[in-house]
């Protein structure tokens, strides 16, 4: 099969690997749409250490069952699926109290690199890891459930709800899977601070006021005040400061960007006014199900998420350009079988 290879940063080039073969409880799986996430940008380029060369990413797909291996039960070739990138070990004290994420022994495909993830023709997962979506859904949307889980893992953490004045800051898609997230969990008032205008008018589209962090006071004139919950989507020294800044006392603020290993904290205004600062990492497997349940519906305002597709061979420039930063695109899903007859490409 054809596979997508990153050779080391900025070298991605099409390669080809063994068919793989369902052994016992896996389901094999025909990609169909894979989405570029921020961490395979990085991975790309190199700056994120967690990936090698050699190594086949891809963590965000859809698709269909071709085979099931012996064991498996109510999946059937043909089944339209998604799967849930982060293999928990199923044994230890988190996976007992439902933090798949914090599981130590996780695999996660897209990142391990010895699991030949899913910018490739078939993917191979464990059955478990497999979520059935309607046939009625538009396909591609099945490749949202994973960073659209991100969001909603943010929003529980945060413990969102209607009475929430909302603040997003960062606009990028996992700042649009937070805005859905809360949207989702019943909030009106959800702002999202973001300086790129494409971004802003996408925010906008998906139920949020978008503001530009440059314009003073835009944050608290658009909530009608301070936030009570925000979710920090950046994750970098201006981004907590401006979560400190435009909450108030006893806010909630959820770190779920993770745009540096270290950051500066302004530190009194967690101690003196009471924040609470939460990380969230990923999604549980009960986010990730309630997440493809939700998109399994094709809620209208999904059709605002994906803006760029490409075929293997339009993969290399596309995570070019999103690393350089001259693509303007948001969320770019690589067709490693060829782009549908109904989408005309970038
Ligand atoms: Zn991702
Ligand atoms: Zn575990």
């Amino acid at each position: 099969m054809r596979v997508l290879v990153w050779n080391g940063p900025w070298d991605l080039t099409i390669g080809s690997r063994e068919d793989p073969e369902p052994g016992p409880g896996d389901v094999l799986i025909t990609v169909a749409a894979t989405g570029i996430c921020g961490s395979d940008v990085h991975g790309f380029t190199g700056e994120n250490g967690r990936r090698k060369p050699g190594q086949v990413m891809g963590h965000e797909t859809v698709g269909h069952v071709a085979a099931v291996g012996a064991g498996v039960e109510g999946l059937r070739p043909g089944d339209v699926v998604t799967v849930n990138p982060l293999i928990a070990c199923g044994r230890c004290a988190a996976c007992a109290a439902g933090a798949e994420q914090s599981c130590q022994d996780r695999r996660v495909i897209g990142v391990n690199a010895e699991i030949v993830s899913a910018f490739a023709e078939t993917l191979l997962a464990p059955a478990s890891n497999v979520m059935v979506l309607p046939e009625t859904m538009p396909l591609e949307y099945g490749a949202l459930v994973e960073p659209l889980s991100v969001g909603y893992h943010a929003a529980r953490r945060g413990g969102c709800s209607a009475a929430d004045a909302v603040l997003v800051v960062g606009g990028g898609p996992i700042g649009q899977a937070c805005v859905l997230a809360a949207r989702r969990s019943g909030a009106t008032h959800v702002v999202v601070s973001e300086p790129n205008p494409h971004r802003r008018a996408l925010a906008g589209s998906l139920g949020a006021v978008a503001v530009d962090p440059g314009s003073d006071g835009a944050v608290t004139d658009a909530l009608g005040g301070r936030a009570t919950l925000v979710l920090d989507a950046v994750g970098s020294t201006a981004s907590i400061e401006a979560a400190a800044a435009s909450s108030g006392f006893g806010a909630r603020i959820v770190l779920v960007g993770m745009n540096a290993p270290r950051i500066d904290l302004p530190a009194y205004a967690v101690s003196t006014e009471e924040r609470t600062l939460i990380g969230s990492f990923c999604y549980s497997a009960q986010d990730f199900r309630e997440t493809a349940e939700w998109v399994g519906r094709a809620p209208g305002v999904l059709e605002h998420l994906v803006d760029g597709r490409v075929d293997m061979a339009g993969a290399a420039e596309a995570f070019t350009a999103l690393a350089a930063g001259t693509s303007g695109k948001s969320k770019v899903l690589v067709f490693p079988h060829g782009l549908p007859a109904e989408v005309d490409g970038r």
